[in-house]
């Protein structure tokens, strides 16, 4: 993406009111996001989706004025547009993020009003709006040269008993193809029999979305005769759209979102926020909600005086090991605070542990010498001896506390190992009520494990009295181990490793998983 140079703010300061796109936050818009990224202050509610706000510096002044559907205000219009002008008469760069359009349905307008009057410069960002979302999301085209040409955006929120209806149901329910409601959920008895009683065939097909475009959509399918009956049964809650229209008959065909392999599957993922990613990125792409509940955070070892030494007489070493991304990560950042690159390691032979390593590795310039044939600790340590490592100096930069048997192996062999700490493990600091309420509301599918040290801090996490508790808090999880020391490491904790892949990489994992899900829909 090109990083083009946003203009000064004016001294007066300047308000930016963006669409943050429907609920997916990758669906905000290029220049949306660039602003976001330059932002002061950022004024936002609740249809924004929060994971946005990782975009905006650190330091930035986040100021959330709520809004659930239901009138429950946090804070006032009025209220809105005043922070809106304080804070750009302090001359920030301030910015206004909505959900979907700001000006479809979400009185965008009014607060550019306000704006004007108060002499404040403002700029304008459209965004996706929820009902093209929704349809696409549902599988649904909004327009099909088959089915219809023309659309309607109506709000679903005006009260049954108005005098005046903004809304000229005679007009909309037979004049045009495809209709969509916001707002329309509590109304949707309203709305149906309005539309039958203007004219509009009680068999048009019907789809109402919920949380359209992130993890948690949820459609349901009618007719104008029976969604809302539909509706009330399954519980469907705002925020969700009602789509009417024959284009809706398309989702047959199209329905493509809610069809991939891993939709509707929550999956927790346990390590490191910093190393979550690939996983999480993964698992997503094939349609599984991930929840990320870190059970390592990485924090500095009790003492950087090995490795510094060491650093300080690198041409005495013949090989360094990387067995970890962590590893990788927080030697290369010492040895950069320390003022040194990768030339510093110009005279060594590096090993890594596996691919993902060896990428990671990649990153800060060097290309492994050795990777071994199967990814574990064990599979370095055979092939480090396999190449003759008698009166080699080895480096092995890794965790405070870690396993032996790769140090053990390779002095066994004739080397000499200098291990030298680059960071610690540490427990992160969380409320462990909200796990154990998640498990025992059965909301979550899979537990993923990428190492001992996320089994064996999850279970301190959960705190579990005893081993029939364990077995009843995970009774409908399924629990997925990367590798067989993981999961070795988790049956002798009293689990039952259920997934387990054959390869110790992530996306081994991965396709693991989706196997899995292939046997239990
Ligand atoms: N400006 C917003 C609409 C705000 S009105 C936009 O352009 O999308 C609020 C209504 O939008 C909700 O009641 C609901 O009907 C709809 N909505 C917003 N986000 C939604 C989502 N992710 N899924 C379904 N409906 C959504």
């Amino acid at each position: 993406m090109t990083q083009t140079s946003l203009p000064p703010v004016p001294a007066s300061g300047k308000v930016y009111l963006i669409g943050a796109g429907p609920g997916d936050p990758t669906l905000i818009t290029v220049k949306g996001l660039q602003f976001l990224q330059k932002a002061q202050v950022v004024v936002y509610d609740y249809l924004a989706s929060p994971k946005l706000l990782a975009h905006v510096p650190q330091g930035t002044e986040l100021v959330y004025v709520g809004k659930k559907g239901g009138g429950l205000h946090a804070k006032t219009q009025e209220e809105i547009n005043q922070i809106l002008v304080d804070k750009a008469r302090e001359g920030k760069r301030v910015v206004r993020l909505k959900g979907g359009d700001p000006f479809i349905f979400g009185r965008g307008g009014e607060e550019i009003e306000e704006l004007v009057e108060a002499g404040v410069a403002f700029e304008v960002v459209p965004g996706v709006t929820s009902a093209t979302a929704a349809a696409t999301y549902a599988g649904v085209p909004i327009t099909h040269r088959r089915y219809t040409a023309s659309v309607a955006f109506i709000t679903g929120h005006e009260e049954p008993g108005k005098a005046v209806s903004n809304v000229d149901w005679e007009k909309i329910s037979t004049g045009i193809g495809t209709l969509v409601f916001y707002m329309g959920i509590k109304n949707l008895p309203h709305i149906t029999e309005k539309l039958i009683a203007n004219g509009r065939d009680p068999q048009t097909p019907v789809v109402v979305v919920r949380w359209a475009s992130t993890p948690e959509q949820r459609s349901v399918e009618g007719t104008l005769e029976t969604i809302a009956d539909i509706v009330t049964r399954e519980k469907i809650k705002p925020p969700a759209l009602v789509v009417v229209g024959d284009v809706v008959r398309l989702r047959q065909t199209i329905n493509w979102f809610e069809k991939r392999p891993l939709f509707g599957k929550r999956i927790m993922v346990t390590r490191t926020r910093e190393q979550a990613s690939d996983l999480v990125a993964g698992l997503e792409e094939l349609g599984a909600e991930c929840i990320e509940w870190p059970t390592i955070a990485i924090g500095d070892p009790d003492s950087w005086d090995v490795l510094d030494e060491a650093v300080g007489n690198l041409p005495s070493f013949h090989w360094i090991l990387f067995t970890s991304i962590n590893t990788i990560r927080c030697f290369f950042k010492r040895l950069y605070e320390r003022g040194l690159d990768s030339r510093a390691l110009g005279n060594l032979k590096v090993g890594v542990v596996g691919t993902t390593t060896a990428d990671e590795l990649k990153k800060h310039g060097i290309v492994a010498d050795l990777v071994p044939a199967v990814f574990t600790g064990d599979g370095l340590a055979e092939a480090m001896v396999a190449t003759g490592v008698a009166g080699c100096r080895i480096l092995l930069p890794r965790a405070q506390k870690a396993r032996e048997i790769l140090p053990e192996v390779l002095t066994e062999a004739g080397a000499e190992v200098v291990i030298a700490p680059v960071y610690r493990n540490t427990r992160p600091q969380v409320e462990t009520a909200q796990l154990r309420e998640m498990l025992a509301e059965r909301a979550v599918d899979i537990i993923t494990f990428t190492s001992s040290s996320t089994v064996t801090n999850f279970l301190h996490m959960l705190g579990a009295r005893d081993p029939e508790e364990l077995r009843t808090l995970l009774a409908a999880t399924r629990i997925a181990a990367i590798g067989p020391v993981t999961a070795k490491t988790a049956e002798q904790a009293g689990l039952t490793v259920d997934i387990q892949p054959e390869t110790y990489t992530i996306p081994a994992l991965i396709a693991a998983i989706l196997q899995d899900s292939d046997r239990t829909p």
